[in-house]
């Protein structure tokens, strides 16, 4: 009788420690201690072995039974915090690896990088300059004195009355050339700032200002390096080009520059409003005046300037229609490119 109390326990004790699930459990709890159990059987028995052992072997049973029971206890505890998971989390090495998610570019800054990477092929360096900027810098060293009309055009968020946000990236053509002689091939891509804001306008946005300047530069310079930049741009080595005589007070004579247009290439469309141009840029012949405020002689030397917009140029590339799409952080937007 001790002797299969003692196995029981033990055999009980054994098949506990490897089952795995609540489920399992609670039939090993009813085959061994339910009401019809092995040792509910064996205690029946009891009543068979001779008077004098049956006190000791009563409670070896009873010590055995309250073990069982707290083994029990435990193991369910145990199983309790795994039991979902258990069958689930076994390494399966056939799935696919989660890969993390790659960082880009901004849109707006992938433009910049390529529109500064043609020029720089054509032999411009790229010169950098403050947003805060002197109005000296911004207007008036660029033949725009105070009272100028042309200053009307430009929006400008003043902070006093000779410092503000840099309306154009143009001031860099006169800090460039305050500092160095020609010859000068120079690109200053960067923010500017005007207080306008709708479909095709944000407060910030960004340009690229270029100029060269050396002796006897002419317009069909001006036009043989904006022809090279639009083929690679806008990778159509057949491009149309248009100059449409314009008026800017830093540079005579003015143009404002167009292309074909790249969605309909010249057949009209609604991007083109029906003309099969897209107007692209603004440039010209560097004032006399502006060359004589940095002491470059206009008769020894003469050169060109562009400015371009990147969202511009983006919403183009890209069949963009709405330029705050540029600045609404929106994941999905951003991604696509
Ligand atoms: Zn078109």
């Amino acid at each position: 009788m001790e002797q299969e109390l003692l196995q029981l326990q033990a055999e009980a004790v054994t098949k506990l420690s490897t089952l795995e699930s609540q489920k399992d459990l609670e039939e090993l709890r009813v085959r061994y201690l339910g009401r019809k159990g092995l040792f509910t059987g064996l205690l029946r028995q009891l009543g068979k072995v001779s008077a004098e052992d049956r006190p000791r072997l009563g409670q070896l049973a009873n010590q055995i039974k309250e073990e069982l029971d707290q083994k029990f206890t435990a193991r369910k505890s145990e199983l309790a915090g795994s039991d979902t998971g258990a069958a689930i989390i076994r390494d399966d090495l056939s799935l696919p690896g989660r890969i993390a998610p790659f960082g880009r570019l901004h849109p707006v800054t992938q433009i910049m990088d390529e529109v500064c990477s043609i020029f720089i092929d054509l032999g411009f360096a790229v010169a950098e300059g403050p947003d805060v900027e002197l109005d000296y810098y911004n207007f008036e060293a660029l033949n725009i004195p105070k009272h100028h009309p042309a200053r009307d055009m430009h929006d400008t968020f003043y902070i006093n009355d000779s410092i503000l946000l840099r309306t154009h990236t143009s001031p860099m053509q006169i800090r460039a050339m305050e500092k160095e002689r020609p010859p000068l091939r120079i690109i200053a891509p960067g923010k500017v700032y005007r207080c306008d804001s709708d479909i095709t306008h944000t407060p910030m946005f960004h340009q690229v200002e270029g100029f060269l300047v050396d002796r006897k530069v002419s317009f069909a310079d001006l036009k043989g390096i904006l022809s090279v930049f639009c083929q690679k741009m806008f990778d159509q080595s057949d491009i149309g080009l248009r100059f449409r005589p314009s008026f800017f007070p830093f540079t005579e004579p003015s143009a404002e520059v167009d292309i074909g247009c790249v969605i309909c290439r010249g057949e009209g469309c609604r991007v083109c409003k029906q003309t099969g141009w897209l107007e692209i840029l603004g440039a010209g012949m560097i004032d006399p005046e502006v060359l004589k405020m940095v002491d470059y002689d206009p008769e020894e030397f003469s050169g060109f300037a562009f400015g371009l917009g990147i969202e511009r140029i983006a919403m183009l590339k890209y069949g963009i229609d709405d330029i705050r799409l540029f600045y609404e952080n929106d994941l999905r937007f951003l991604k696509q490119f």
